[in-house]
């Protein structure tokens, strides 16, 4: 069974051809794989049909065989707990701690107090910011809040993780450690999809690539074909 799975979906805003034109793929739970393509070519439309801040015009998005279309009111919220997402700019709230930052989505979920404080630690030890609690974020570098952002994003044990051009403001060290540690998500029994235009980048890591053109799905390359 699929976790992830796009059927003939097309998304047109308003005035503008299509962001997206029929677009069909499967993701196995446990991947990780990219999303590339030029500015504009339709990578955050795909994400954000994912996460359900926007809506196919035509087709079907389905996760675990269950179509989004049918995730509407208070469904989108238990939707959103299964998908956690990691944007560019992090989006920390930047007058709460570190840890208030990532213990946000279980306060949210209605995660017991003894099991947030402990649920925290464990995923700010494993982004490598164990210590680093009190802070905040703009008391950190760049790579460390888009370290925290990733917590943040993980500590639900989300089944799917989204990020959009998750390394875009980062040099390419830290780009580098970055995608290191989203790659050890799977392991853990999260499935990764990230949208990048930096074609070297997604190139090195050797896993599955999609490529969109003006949103078209032209390219899906598996990690065996990358290598040769
Ligand atoms: P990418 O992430 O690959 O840069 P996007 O998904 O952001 O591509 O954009 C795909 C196309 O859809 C572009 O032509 C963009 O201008 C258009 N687009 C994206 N979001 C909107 C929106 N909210 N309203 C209108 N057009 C949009």
């Amino acid at each position: 069974m699929a976790l992830l799975r796009f059927d003939n979906v097309t998304k047109s805003y308003p005035g503008t051809p299509p962001a997206l034109s029929e677009v069909s793929f499967a993701v196995e739970e446990g991947e990780m794989l990219f999303v590339t393509g030029h500015s504009g070519a339709g990578k955050s439309t795909l994400l954000r049909l994912v996460h359900l801040s926007e809506r196919p015009s035509r087709g079907t998005v389905l996760v675990n065989e269950r179509n989004l279309a049918k995730v509407r009111g208070r469904k989108v919220p238990l939707h959103r707990r299964q998908v956690g997402v990691v944007f560019q700019d992090h989006r920390l709230l930047t007058d709460r701690s570190i840890y208030d930052n990532v213990a946000l989505p279980l306060l949210i979920a209605g995660t017991p107090g003894a099991e947030v404080g402990k649920r925290v630690r464990t995923v700010l030890d494993k982004v490598g910011l164990g210590g680093r609690e009190r802070a905040l974020p703009l008391q950190l570098s760049t790579g460390e809040q888009q370290r925290v952002g990733i917590a943040r994003a993980i500590v639900a044990q989300p089944q799917l993780l989204v990020a959009d051009e998750p390394t875009g403001n980062l040099d390419p060290q830290l780009a580098a450690e970055i995608m290191q540690l989203l790659a050890s998500l799977p392991a853990l029994g999260t499935t990764v999809m990230i949208a990048s235009h930096d074609l070297a980048l997604v190139k090195r890591m050797r896993r599955r690539v999609l490529v969109l053109d003006h949103g078209k799905l032209v390219d899906d390359i598996s990690p065996e074909d990358l290598a040769a």
